[in-house]
C-alpha cells in the first residue's frame, strides 16, 4: 500500500511521461499515477493499452489526438471539473513536446484547473545532454515544415539563433534535412542521436556532408534528433564548429559516438 505517499488530487490533469524506447525508463511516479488516476486519455489507446498491459495496469482509455484534441480537450476539461483524476500520455516521451497536449493544458490552466507534470523520458534532453554540444544555451524547434520555402527559411531563421538548436526528424526526411544543413551551414557541428535508449542507439557527430554521406551509405533508420553546433560568436570565427571549448575534440561515449569519418 502507498501509505507514504499523498493520494492524487482531484480534479488534476497528470502529463505522465511514457518511455520513448526503453520500458525500464518509466518512473515509479508514473505508474502510480497510472494506477490511480480515473481514467487515461491517449494519443493513441492502442499503444497506451500495450503500454499499461506490459505493466499490468487496466485503466478506462480515452483517445486524445490531434483531430479530436478540441473535442476532447472540452471532455477532459468536463471530468476535471467533475473532480476527475485525468492522466495525459502520449506516444513516447514528455506529453505537449511535439505532439498533442498542449491544446488541453492550454484550456485547463485558462478554467484555473490543477495540472501537474510527471517528468521522465523526453528525446531532446536525452540527446542534448549527451551530445556533447552546448547545453547553456540551446533553442528547441521540434519539426521542420515540409513545404520547401517555408522549411528553407525556418531553417536559415533558426541556425542564425545563438546556441545549439535541437530539431525533430523522421526517418522518411533525415538525407534531405543533412542535404540541406550542408548547403546551409557547412562547417558546423551536426550530432544525429538515433534510436535512443533503443539496442541501436548512436550518437554520429561530424560536418553536414560527412553525416549525409553516412545516411546514405548505411541507409540510416529510426526515429532522430538532429542537433546543430551553435554559430560562431562574432570574433570566433571557427567556434561554433567544435564543441563548447572550441579545441576540436568532441566527446566520445561507450556506443558508436566517435566523428563520423575518423
Ligand atoms: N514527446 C516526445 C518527447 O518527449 O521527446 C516527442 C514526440 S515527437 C512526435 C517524436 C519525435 O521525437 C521523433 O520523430 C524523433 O525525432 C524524436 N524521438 C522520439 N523518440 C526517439 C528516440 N528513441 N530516439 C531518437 N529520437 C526520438
Amino acid at each position: 500500500m502507498h501509505t507514504d505517499l499523498p493520494p492524487l488530487t482531484p480534479g488534476t490533469l497528470y502529463l505522465v511521461a511514457t518511455p520513448i524506447g526503453n520500458l525500464e525508463d518509466i518512473t515509479l511516479r508514473a505508474l502510480r499515477v497510472l494506477r490511480e488516476c480515473d481514467v487515461v486519455a491517449a494519443e493513441d489507446t492502442r499503444r497506451a493499452g500495450q503500454l499499461l498491459r506490459h505493466f499490468d495496469i487496466s485503466k478506462p482509455l480515452l483517445s486524445y489526438f490531434r483531430f479530436n484534441e478540441a473535442k476532447r480537450a472540452g471532455e477532459i476539461l468536463e471530468r476535471l471539473w467533475r473532480g476527475e483524476r485525468v492522466a495525459l500520455v502520449t506516444d513516447a516521451g514528455t506529453p505537449g513536446i511535439s505532439d498533442p497536449g498542449q491544446r488541453v493544458v492550454a484550456a485547463a490552466v485558462a478554467d484555473g484547473l490543477r495540472v501537474e507534470p510527471v517528468p521522465g523520458a523526453c528525446a531532446l534532453v536525452a540527446a542534448l545532454t549527451a551530445s556533447g554540444l552546448p547545453t547553456d544555451e540551446f533553442h528547441f524547434s521540434g519539426f521542420l515544415p515540409h513545404k520547401p520555402g517555408p522549411r528553407r527559411r525556418e531553417l536559415t531563421r533558426l541556425t542564425a539563433l545563438p546556441g545549439t538548436l535541437v530539431l525533430y526528424e523522421s526517418p522518411f526526411r533525415i538525407t534531405r534535412l543533412l542535404e540541406e544543413l550542408a548547403a546551409l551551414i557547412p562547417d558546423r557541428t551536426v550530432v544525429l542521436a538515433r534510436e535512443l535508449t533503443k539496442r541501436f542507439e548512436e550518437h554520429l557527430r561530424g560536418r553536414p556532408e560527412e553525416l549525409l554521406a553516412e545516411a546514405r551509405r548505411r541507409n540510416l533508420k529510426g526515429e532522430f534528433v538532429v542537433m546543430i553546433s551553435p554559430a560562431d560568436p562574432p570574433g570566433r570565427p571557427g567556434a561554433g564548429s567544435e564543441n563548447a571549448d572550441g579545441d576540436g575534440e568532441l566527446i566520445g561515449g561507450p556506443m558508436n559516438t566517435g566523428r563520423v569519418g575518423e
